[in-house]
């Protein structure tokens, strides 16, 4: 499902990725675990197709991520992949509802059927009482919730997550594993997520370590 080779990475003389290889099967919930500044986050940021690499090869869902044009690669993104990162980047203007609902509209999906679908992930996320309130009125864990939902709501094949239980109490961060595992077990989405969390890393199907931009056990 998400397949890199040898990648590498540079910003300026600083070698932040040194040949990173990695393989993920569909269905599967990999963690990634490592020190700050080892590239896990650059790492998750090629992987998704929102950097690129200076050298390596991305393939995603059976496709070479660099042979699509820009116009072609956003498509692509919207449609496979969901992104769950450190600054959640939900629209200001609009409601968590809102937030949640926007990537299926973008989709051309039918409004009653994403708006069902963004109800119910904002309930077992546990924010269904937010769901009129602007981003600015909700705290850093309900909007990093939101932030999840709206990641979800698509069923992406491939969901990139970046220290998704960062701003979650030990009961949110725990409702946020059961949905992931459920979701791998319903519709045999691939997760891919970095993590301090010991428990999430625990009950992943595989922990990938990284050190110094390069990923040195499983
Ligand atoms: P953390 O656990 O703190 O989030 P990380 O493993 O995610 O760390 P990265 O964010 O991938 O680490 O960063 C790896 C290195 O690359 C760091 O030294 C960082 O300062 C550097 N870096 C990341 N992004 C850029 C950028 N856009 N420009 C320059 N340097 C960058
Ligand atoms: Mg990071």
């Amino acid at each position: 499902m998400i397949h890199g080779k040898d990648i590498h990475k540079a910003y300026g003389n600083i070698q932040v990725l040194r040949g990173v290889s990695i393989d993920i099967e569909r269905g599967e919930v990999v963690s990634i675990v490592g020190p700050s500044g080892s590239g896990k986050s650059t790492l998750l940021h090629i992987l998704g197709t929102l950097d690129k690499a200076d050298s390596g090869t991305v393939t995603m869902n059976g496709v070479d991520v660099r042979a699509l044009s820009p116009q072609k690669l956003a498509a692509f993104r919207n449609r496979n992949i969901g992104f769950v990162f450190q600054f959640h980047h939900l629209l200001p203007e609009f409601t968590a509802l809102e937030n949640v609902c926007i990537p299926g509209w973008i989709a051309g999906r039918k409004k009653k059927e994403v708006q069902q679908e963004a109800l119910e992930l904002l309930e077992i996320l546990g924010v269904s009482h937010r769901l009129q309130n602007k981003p600015a009125e909700l705290s850093g864990g309900e909007q990093q919730r939101v932030a999840v939902a709206r990641a979800l709501i698509n069923k992406p094949a491939v969901v990139l997550a970046d220290e998704p239980t960062g701003n979650l109490d030990t009961t949110n961060a725990k409702e946020l594993h059961d949905l992931v595992f459920d979701l791998r077990d319903r519709f045999r989405q691939t997760f891919l997520i970095v993590t301090h969390n010991e428990e999430l890393a625990r009950l992943s199907d595989r922990v990938l370590y990284m050190k110094d931009g390069l990923i040195v056990s499983q």
